[in-house]
């Protein structure tokens, strides 16, 4: 795997309220030579295994990162969500390296989000508070990525400084075809915004899906209704378009 065969594409948030972008998920691809564009799915547990995720997860977010001061330029409240593997979370020098990307691409941490899954956070769950909270302390967000699929103690989410709640698509997918689904969901928002969290759902991909969402109060969606994963020249284009959903 090397560096040219990696793309990071980009996946709009999109505010419930006014209906516009507000910031886009940094999503990598891996364009294999021979097998085609390779998911993060199939290749990131093997880069956390290997250690790889280390510096690909750095040139992430420096990519990332450096995106999103180029549209900045012109779409200066844009925020940009970067994935933090639980490999990259334990380093012990994470705060430093994310601080030096920061400074090397002169962004704003206010303007960057760090997505880390629930489950991860509950591996070592002394340790994750610890760093998100000198993750936190440097101005930078956080996001419980895939909330609802890591078997969180309720009584811990208040100790991860984190800001934003992410509902796995799951919820989404299931909100009218499960027993008290819609149910569910309403009481994740609910529970996020108790803890003055942003509430984030993933996986919107029907209209019926982001009306019910918005009369819940969620804070922002993001899903195939709006738009795929998409390279950075098209996410600019749909930018540019000033779209509203
Ligand atoms: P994630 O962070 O929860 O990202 C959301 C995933 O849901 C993405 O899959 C996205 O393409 C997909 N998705 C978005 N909208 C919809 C929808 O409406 N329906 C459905 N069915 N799926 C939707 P993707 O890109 O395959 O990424 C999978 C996971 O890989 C990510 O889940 C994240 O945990 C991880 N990942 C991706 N990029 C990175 C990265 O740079 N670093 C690390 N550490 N992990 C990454
Ligand atoms: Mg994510
Ligand atoms: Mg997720």
């Amino acid at each position: 795997m090397t560096e040219n065969q990696l793309r990071v594409e980009y996946q709009p948030h999109v505010c419930l309220k006014s209906g516009k972008i507000t910031g886009f998920e940094a999503l990598v691809r891996w364009h294999h030579p021979h097998r085609g564009i390779i998911g993060p799915s199939d290749f990131i547990p093997i880069a956390e295994d290997t250690g790889l995720i280390l510096p690909l997860g750095d040139w992430v977010l420096k990519t990332a990162c450096r995106q999103l001061k180029t549209w900045q330029s012109s779409y200066p409240s844009l925020v940009m969500s970067v994935n933090l593997s639980g490999r990259q979370l334990f380093q012990s020098d994470v705060a430093e390296r994310v601080a030096q990307i920061l400074q090397q691409t002169h962004l704003s941490p206010q303007a960057l989000r760090l997505e880390i899954t629930e489950s991860v956070l509950m591996q070592n769950f002394a340790e994750a508070a610890q760093r998100l909270k000198q993750l936190s302390s440097m101005g930078v967000r956080l996001a419980i990525d895939d909330f609802g699929t890591g078997y969180s103690s309720l009584g811990r989410l208040r100790s991860f400084s984190a800001d934003i709640l992410k509902i796995d698509q799951i919820f989404i997918r299931d909100m009218y075809s499960a027993a008290e689904g819609k149910e569910i969901v309403q009481a994740v928002i609910a529970l996020g915004h108790g803890l003055k969290m942003r509430v984030i759902a993933e996986g919107i991909e029907e209209e019926y899906q982001l009306e019910s969402l918005r009369k819940m109060g969620c804070d922002e969606g993001q899903g195939l209704l709006f738009a795929a994963s998409l390279k950075p020249e098209t996410a600019a284009i749909l930018l540019a378009k000033d779209c509203q959903w």
